[in-house]
């Protein structure tokens, strides 16, 4: 098999250089490896990490097959329409370059965009570029279209209403709406295309009173006398490693406003809990930031201990980036169990890092995220294992939100091991639309269950996230530099065997001249 991945000597060195910085790779290999269960060898090279046969009778006695193959770029891309691949290679070209990408940044920061003439010419540029690329669509209508295409593809969409946060209820109950809709939108599809709904609560519930409900949740962990009156039934949503420096001093408890503000909140996602789970539609709930989060998880965990009942319908996130997640996760998870709840989780890294460093340090404070990126992959990996464990048992539900090849070959690689079908409900691998295809389609290839996580939404609403995605995919070795790299060996080869066809019809067309001109 060794010979298999040599094959491509231009392909293997390029992986290397890419996906060692990427992932960071020597460390990613160590961090990843000792602490978890999923190997025990480390320092494999990064693309012997990405071909575990390769290495599978020395160092991986449990792994029985290669799960996912990157090198035979024409397979991985074969449901791709060259136009497509054109589209998707300029734009993550330009999404990788820096120059462009900080211009951007810094005309959408800027008092320019309040001219309309100005806003009305970037709006229409980042529809037809980056918009058209990460984003399903603007309307209902639009997305259904798009999620026919990644049906076709062999993989599911995650229903994303790209609406942010909210100050105040008017904006949560038409943000409800939108929400409810995506609901209705995805009862009418085939569950083949429709995997899950995924909701922000900032949407539904104003961010000061999610930040209030923090403050208090923080404090009665540190001080369990501290009596709140409108908490629910909910899972432990702090660890003693969680970071409970937002909160110094005691808070003031509710005012008969924010209860009353708090009822309406919680009856928004009760609805939507309601409706998802009569359409027997998983919700996903994504997470955010520190200051918000035990917010957020508190509204989480209260509606899956009301709405989950034979299998997940309510998930969480947890961020693995966060010096707490292992530990949180273990205990939200361990604690479902015994009160024989079924909690799906969403793992992903985190997308919140530089505004949760800046906050922690104002405050004086280490930020709440790991201190390396090692630590980073070490957690996301464990999470995995520890989840793909119970999913094995029959318990909970895990979507594995990833682009980090290596993440998701060792989880693939632990799926196989444990004994889960390919086909197996409770496991999703998932991407988010426009990133990562190479893997999206590896796994599929594979037979694993793959989502990408569409939003959308009007072009000015989806801004914010837009945002967040040229930051991820800037520079030349950002997460989408493999994709590149690989789009670009599928284009060129599709373009050869264009000019090989072409060649040979003229030649054929020419010997049926010669044939006609010869008596
Ligand atoms: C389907 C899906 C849903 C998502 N939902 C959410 C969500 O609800 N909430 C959310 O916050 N994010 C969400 N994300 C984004 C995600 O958190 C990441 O930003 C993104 O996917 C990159 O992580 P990765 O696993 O793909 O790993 P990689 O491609 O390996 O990315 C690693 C990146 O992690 C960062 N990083 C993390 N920890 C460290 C550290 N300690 N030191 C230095 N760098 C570090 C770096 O920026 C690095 O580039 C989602 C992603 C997907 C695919």
């Amino acid at each position: 098999m060794a010979t298999r991945v040599l094959s491509s000597p231009k392909l293997l060195k390029n992986l290397r250089t890419l996906i060692r910085p990427l992932n960071s790779a020597a460390s990613s290999a160590a961090a990843a490896v000792s602490p978890l269960n999923f190997d025990e060898k480390p320092e494999l090279s990064a693309v012997e990490k990405l071909h575990p046969t390769t290495t599978t009778t020395l160092h991986q006695p449990t792994t029985t097959t290669t799960p996912l193959d990157f090198d035979d770029h024409q397979k991985l891309f074969a449901s791709v329409s060259t136009l497509k691949l054109l589209r998707s290679s300029v734009n993550l070209g330009l999404a990788s370059n820096e120059t462009f990408v900080d211009f951007g940044m810094w005309v959408m920061n800027s008092r320019l965009i309040e001219t309309p003439l100005v806003r009305d010419i970037i709006l229409k540029t980042v529809k037809h570029t980056f918009f058209e690329h990460f984003c399903a669509g603007e309307t209902p209508a639009e997305a259904a279209e798009c999620l026919r295409k990644i049906e076709e593809a062999g993989l599911r969409g995650m229903l994303v209403y790209a609406v942010e946060h909210t100050s105040d209820n008017a904006g949560c109950d038409r943000n409800l709406e939108g929400f409810l809709q995506s609901v209705e939108f995805a009862k009418s599809l085939p569950p083949s295309s429709v995997s899950s709904v995924v909701a922000k609560i900032t949407a539904i519930c104003p961010l000061g009173l999610l930040r209030r409900i923090s403050d208090l949740l923080r404090w009665q962990y540190k001080d369990p006398s501290f009596t709140l009156p409108w908490k629910l039934n909910t899972l432990p949503i702090f660890t003693d490693s969680s970071a409970l420096y937002h909160t110094l001093e005691a808070p003031h408890p509710l005012a008969p406003q924010e209860e009353s503000d708090l009822e309406l909140a919680h009856q928004r996602l009760v609805k939507l809990c309601q409706n998802c789970a009569q359409n027997n539609v998983p919700l996903i709930i994504d997470a955010e930031d520190t200051s918000i989060q035990p917010a957020i998880d508190y509204f989480t965990y209260s509606s899956a201990i009301m709405y989950n009942k034979h299998h997940p319908i309510v998930y969480g996130t947890i961020q693995a980036y966060l010096k707490d997640a292992r530990e949180r996760l273990f205990n939200a998870a361990k604690t479902a169990e015994s009160l024989g709840i079924p909690m799906g989780f969403k793992l992903v890294r985190g997308a919140y890092m530089s505004s949760e460093a800046k906050l922690a340090s104002s405050l004086g404070f280490d930020s709440p995220v790991h201190n390396g990126i090692r630590d980073t992959h070490a957690c996301f990996n464990d999470c995995a294992s520890f989840m793909l464990e119970r999913i094995a048992n029959g318990y909970g539900g895990l979507v594995l939100a990833t682009h980090n090849l290596e993440s998701g070959q060792l989880a693939a690689s632990k799926a196989l091991d444990l004994g889960i079908q390919k086909g197996n409900q409770k496991l999703e691998f998932a991407q988010l639309y426009g990133m990562s295809d190479a893997l999206s389609f590896g796994l599929r290839n594979a037979g694993f269950q793959v989502s990408k996580y569409l939003p959308y939404g009007p072009v000015d609403m989806v801004m914010p996230y837009l945002l967040r995605r040229a930051e991820e995919n800037r520079g030349l070795l950002s997460t989408s530099s493999l994709d590149r790299l690989l789009m670009g060996k599928e284009l060129k080869r599709r373009l050869k065997s264009l000019q090989f066809a072409k060649s040979g019809m003229a030649a054929s067309a020419g010997s049926m001249k010669i044939e006609i001109g010869t008596p």
